[in-house]
């Protein structure tokens, strides 16, 4: 029988993908946002959260583009991990995504990272690492709502002089949530008030443990400060997403996610995307959310025009003539008709869940004055 994984159902209901689960539980039902279910139970959900099921046909299209999409990559290559570093407030994410962004970038090399376009990759003892560098658990959640599943290591932070705290454990839940794996990285070692043993203590309350302990979760202690440990943590990434296989087509029209996007003056929306699969072209069309356009120019993190972006790459495109929201997909198409259906399609949708949304509060409300 038909079968949709959670966070297919909870995208095509415009709801987080957490919304779902929970409902679920409520239903007696366990499931990850990554299982899929059945019918029947798709249907239910449906139905409790006051939607009106979304046609089959309504997908077709967008299958259909999908189709046209994997017809034609080819080539399928080891592709470099994407990590987002999560963690509790002033634990030092910010920190070590700088600190690894100036060590791992040899001074002199062409400008050095200084863009911020939401992502940057590093060379490696082994291999390339993409960071995402919009830390915080809103972006991770947005992305993952949407059913972009951009991540594939979590990078947990915990301050080794202060411990697990509450974002700490809302992180590995998200974490946990969407099947990705986590790195901890005990950070500010090179504080004497560092106690390392407590936060691994602290992280077997939240069956995080480390494989010193004899868990499998991979640690590694750091200073942000001092830049201790980083290489170590680096490896550690390395050897995970050796482990994972990561793999996507070089060839063919370039697919991803929107990692964000804002409005300059004078140069229209400025788009950072994170190719996932594929190449992506300078002159190539691309649909992303419910927009489309030529790509008129690209860049990478170093400010540096490229002509072209294969998997786990993030660039900077201009091009597009408005800005979708962050986490959505892209895609190219090589049919200027097709992209336009698709995108009227979809804003034409999005009206609707708009509306759907405003009558459920409307009725909300109304109830909670009663
Ligand atoms: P975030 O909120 O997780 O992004 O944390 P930040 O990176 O902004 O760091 C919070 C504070 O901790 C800042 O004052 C940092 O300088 C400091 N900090 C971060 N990492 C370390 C470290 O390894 N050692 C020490 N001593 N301080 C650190
Ligand atoms: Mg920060």
């Amino acid at each position: 029988s038909e079968q949709i994984t959670v966070a297919d159902l909870a995208q095509r209901m415009a709801v987080k993908a957490r919304e779902v689960t929970k409902l679920l539980m409520k239903m007696g039902e366990m499931a990850r946002e990554s299982d899929t279910i059945d019918q029947a139970t798709a249907s239910l959900v449906v139905e409790e959260m006051g939607h009106n099921p979304v046609l089959v046909s309504d997908t077709k299209v967008e299958d259909d583009l999908q189709d046209a999409v994997d017809e034609r990559s080819s080539n399928v290559q080891t592709r470099p991990p994407v990590v987002t570093i999560m963690g509790h407030v002033d634990h030092g994410k910010t920190s070590l995504l700088d600190k690894i962004r100036e060590t791992k970038v040899a001074t002199g090399e062409a400008g050095g990272i200084t863009q911020h376009i939401g992502a940057y990759h590093v060379e490696t003892d082994r291999g390339v690492i993409t960071f995402l560098d919009t830390p915080g658990h809103a972006a991770f959640s947005a992305m993952r709502s949407r059913g972009a599943q951009a991540t594939d290591i979590v990078v947990l932070v915990v301050a080794a002089d202060d411990g697990m705290m509450p974002q700490t454990e809302e992180a590995i839940d998200h974490a946990r949530a969407a099947g990705t794996p986590l790195i901890v990285a005990i950070n500010k070692m090179d504080k004497p008030s560092a106690d390392p043993d407590r936060v691994l203590n602290e992280l077997t309350t939240k069956e995080v443990v480390s494989e010193d302990w004899g868990g499998d979760t991979p640690m590694a202690r750091i200073s942000a400060k001092t830049g201790d440990g980083i290489d170590e943590l680096l490896e550690l990434i390395g050897l995970q997403a050796e482990l994972m296989e990561l793999e996507a087509p070089l060839d063919g029209a370039a697919q991803g996610v929107v990692i964000e996007s804002k409005l300059e003056k004078g140069r229209g929306a400025v788009v950072s995307l994170l190719v996932k699969k594929g190449t992506l072209k300078q002159g190539d069309l691309v649909l992303a959310g419910e927009h489309y356009g030529k790509v008129r120019a690209m860049t990478d993190e170093r400010g540096q025009r490229i002509k072209s972006a294969g998997p786990s790459i993030p660039v900077e495109i201009l091009g597009l003539p408005e800005t979708p929201a962050a986490g959505s997909e892209f895609l190219v198409v090589t049919d200027e008709k097709k992209a336009r259906e698709v995108a009227d399609f979809r804003t034409n949708r999005e009206r609707e869940q708009q509306l759907e949304r405003q009558n459920k509060m409307r009725l909300e409300n109304m109830f909670e004055q009663m």
